[in-house]
């Protein structure tokens, strides 16, 4: 497999972000991405898209949506819609509704920042997605850069003191977020986990002071969706995007945070009797199955079935684990970065069945 890395879930001024497609994709460049999927907020720009070229590097930009009601208060249900190729918020006034236009349109679409708590402190509400019945979702963005910022945020100091010192802020998806997907995920339902960064770069000012928060590029170093590809990336941005698509539509992805190391290179594989599976493949328990996983460099990580730690290891690249027990199984790994143990990687599972 042909590994990429790609940052989802951005805003540029088309909605309330602070720069271009063109600045975006300069950014992505610098910190090093393949790819990255603007989502501006009900509007769907069409042109942009395609890749962009610098010294020595090329980014593909993928053009996607973040659609929700406009009209509702407080304003919920974030979606993030890739691949549909058309403009969809007018189905934003009901979830269901806009599920069922992404699918007739051939899209994908992930609940963006599902836990999403207020903080008062800074104005700003509660956004979590609230309508859980509804079906037809890809995934969910398990890790968003800016909800885990919002319940740090006690008090305006907090707040100057996180902008100042942004690499002090994650420590992996909100917790209420994992035991969400894992709910989900022991209803049967298969939902692929996308970390995004939600990024603005947005100015703000405090009395004399005048800073931006988080610059795209600052984003574009912390959490991303690495994806598994079958071939690399090509000339063509069209196929290049609809494999990415693709990819991402079966779970074949990892969620990375990249700024205390590189993540590129992790893997977790099962294999049984006549097949091998990879993130969000499906493999028959019959005969045993040997779970694989190999980590970027020494540390801890664990394993959980149906949402449970079934085995931890501590100081270790490689790791095994045999099975004959259907479920769902996924890892999490942690890496120690300035005094903390912090969420690290976070895989897609493989489901056996
Ligand atoms: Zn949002
Ligand atoms: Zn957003």
């Amino acid at each position: 497999m042909h590994e990429i890395i790609l940052n989802l879930h951005m805003h540029t001024r088309y909605s309330d972000g602070a720069g271009s497609h063109a600045e975006l994709a300069n950014a992505a460049m610098s910190a090093g991405l393949d790819a990255i999927i603007v989502t501006d907020h009900n509007v769907w720009v069409n042109g942009p898209a395609g890749y962009y070229k610098g010294v020595n590097r090329r980014v593909l930009l993928m053009v996607g949506e973040e659609i929700h009601d406009q009209a509702r208060q407080p304003q919920k249900n974030h979606l993030l819609v890739f691949g549909a190729q058309r403009e969809l918020a007018t189905f934003a006034h009901d979830p269901q509704l806009l599920l069922d236009a992404v699918s007739r349109a051939g899209g994908l679409a992930f609940i963006a920042h599902p836990v999403d708590p207020a903080a008062p402190s800074v104005n700003q509400g509660d956004i979590s997605w609230v309508d859980w019945n509804v079906h037809g979702f890809t995934g969910l963005e398990l890790w968003n850069g800016f909800s885990e910022f919002k319940p740090r945020i006690q008090s305006k100091l907090h707040a100057i003191f996180y902008v100042y010192f942004p690499r002090r802020i994650a420590r992996g998806p909100l917790p209420e977020s994992l035991h969400r997907w894992d709910e989900l995920l022991a209803s049967g339902r298969r939902v692929v986990a996308i970390g995004g960064s939600d990024a603005h770069s947005n100015t703000r000012r405090l009395g004399p002071l005048r800073w931006t928060v988080f610059p795209y590029e600052f984003h574009f170093r912390t959490v991303n969706t690495h994806v598994l590809l079958p071939r690399p990336l090509g000339a063509d941005s069209a196929s290049d995007t609809s494999m990415i698509l693709d990819a991402l539509r079966q779970g074949h992805c990892f969620i990375g945070y990249d700024l205390p190391a590189p993540t590129r290179g992790f893997s977790l594989t099962a294999h049984g009797l006549q097949q091998t599976a990879q993130m969000g493949d499906e493999l028959d328990c019959k005969g045993g199955v040997t779970l694989k996983i190999r980590l970027p460099r020494r540390t801890g990580c664990r394993l959980l079935k149906d949402g449970k730690p079934v085995r931890t290891w501590h100081d270790r690249d490689i790791c095994t684990y045999i099975t004959t027990e259907p479920g769902v199984y996924r890892v999490e790994v942690f890496i120690d970065y300035l005094g903390q143990r912090r969420g690290w990687i976070y895989s897609n599972p493989v489901y056996v069945v």
